[in-house]
């Protein structure tokens, strides 16, 4: 098929929104590692997860012998109403920057909680909503997470608790009042409603939060309040598995066209979105039919792939989840308070870490203003504005492209706009008024954090 013909949007048709998700680990060789408990470190079996999570949720977490997991028809009805999202062919990109390669992206922010989250919050909720649950408590960081269960549980009449990390809370007012006009309670954390919110205060006076004490929190709430259960946004292998709808939808796109990308590039935080838009490639790479290119990008203030170990290790600050084994900076590791690019927790997907760890994918680092100047210029020719999150995916395709434009390669790269830009304005507004820095944490920054991982038999020992 010649060049021309490929649209600058290839969208499928509503009956091509994928009926099954695509669980990868069922054709790994080295499956990742199970969780186990933090105490015991005895590995953990659905009836130790099931005060925690929802039953079915338990099982695909779980599930690593099953290459396909049927998506009900109650969410491929909710998927219907903002999928199949569009495969953009950046035109005016490759234009602009002189490149003879070929560069697509799967945007997933046309939906209003502005990024892919929406994908497996609307699965976790549907699941929650089948077991006759009264509600759900999450944690939330930026806010995407929480807009998108808030979504997600409106859409299902389920109740849903909120921990925001009290710093996003008190900037992000904005995220905070979407969230409570789809019916969500939020709750700054660290609060006084729970054991581990009334540690963190006794014990750190003022603190504005983080990520991992939020999870704590959410956690206790959910086992401390019957009929209700805890859900994640990201890192699960479940939260990856929702996610593979990005790569299903990529694949079908570009299968249409005969396309075949050589590089495939995604932001990686906790790994969900990356794992999902790789997912059916990495299947073929791992059957050996085909080989790609597959590149993880994280923010050099937060690099769990690129300068982490490979251990077990806590999900969360309070260390009250199961341990996980994963790429980690440590779960005491906090991000510089200038970093404003997302991509801060200090873990990532024990499935994208055993692919790592096995060398089927790379990673790289890379620095925020570096990222936001990637961000401007892309949204000025393409019109999106995307989310710092995205903008790191978007800052190594630029970087492949000018490499084609320097060895003359027309390479195919894909890589996932996992969102929209709109409520990260204060970040924005630092870049714009050039207040923005970098920030790289030394080798004994790092190492405070990583002595902080727990040495046990097997691991790190
Ligand atoms: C949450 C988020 C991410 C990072 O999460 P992953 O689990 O690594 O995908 C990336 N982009 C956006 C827009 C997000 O909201």
């Amino acid at each position: 098929m010649s060049e021309k013909e490929i649209p600058y949007k290839i969208y499928l048709s509503e009956s091509e929104v994928p009926k099954a998700w695509y669980n990868v680990r069922a054709e790994m060789k080295n499956k990742p590692a199970p969780l186990i408990h933090p105490g015991t470190h005895q590995v953990l079996k659905f009836d130790d997860l099931r005060p925690i999570f929802c039953d079915e949720l338990v099982k695909q977490e779980l599930n690593d012998t099953d290459p396909w997991i049927d998506i009900p028809e109650e969410i491929r009805g909710f998927y219907r109403m903002y999928r199949p999202s569009p495969l953009v062919r950046a035109y005016c990109l490759e234009k602009k920057l002189g490149t003879p390669a070929k560069i697509y992206y799967k945007f997933e922010g046309n939906n209003t909680s502005g990024s892919h989250k929406l994908n497996s919050s609307i699965a976790q909720a549907y699941y929650a909503k089948q077991q006759g649950l009264k509600g759900v408590t999450t944690e939330t960081g930026a806010g995407q997470w929480g807009t998108a269960l808030s979504m997600a549980c409106a859409y299902f009449g389920l109740d849903c608790k909120v921990f925001m990390v009290k710093c996003s809370y008190e900037q992000k007012p904005f995220r905070r009042e979407v969230m409570r006009t789809y019916g969500a309670s939020v709750t700054p954390s660290p609060s006084m409603t729970t054991e581990v919110g009334k540690k963190m205060n006794a014990e750190f006076p003022g603190t504005t939060g983080s990520l991992g004490c939020a999870i704590s929190e959410a956690v206790e709430c959910a086992t401390k309040n019957p009929g209700y259960r805890y859900v994640l946004g990201s890192v699960l292998s479940q939260v990856l598995l929702h996610q593979t709808v990005i790569g299903l939808e990529a694949k079908a796109a570009m299968d249409k066209y005969d396309i075949v990308p050589d590089i495939i590039i995604g932001c990686a935080g906790g790994g969900s979105n990356l794992g999902g838009l790789i997912s059916p490639f990495m299947g073929q790479k791992l059957r050996g039919e085909r080989d790609y290119q597959i590149i993880a990008v994280e923010p050099a203030s937060c690099p769990s792939f690129t300068r982490g170990v490979f251990a077990y290790d806590f999900c969360d600050t309070g260390h009250v989840c199961p341990l996980a084994k994963m790429y980690t900076l440590g779960s005491e590791f906090m991000p510089s308070a200038n970093h404003a690019g997302g991509l801060r927790y200090h873990g990532m997907s024990s499935i994208l870490s055993q692919l790592y760890h096995d060398k089927l994918i790379e990673a790289r680092s890379v620095e925020q203003t570096s990222v936001f100047e990637a961000a401007e210029y892309f949204a000025r020719v393409e019109g999106i504005l995307p989310a710092p999150e995205s903008s790191h995916a978007i800052r190594v395709a630029i970087d492949e492209a000018i490499k084609c434009k320097e060895t003359g390669e027309a390479k195919t790269i894909l890589f996932g706009l996992t969102g929209t830009g709109y409520f990260d304005l204060k970040a924005y507004e630092a870049y714009n008024d050039h207040k923005m820095s970098d920030y790289i944490p030394t080798d004994a920054d790092l190492k405070k954090s990583i002595d902080a991982i727990p040495h046990f038999p097997g691991n790190l020992m």
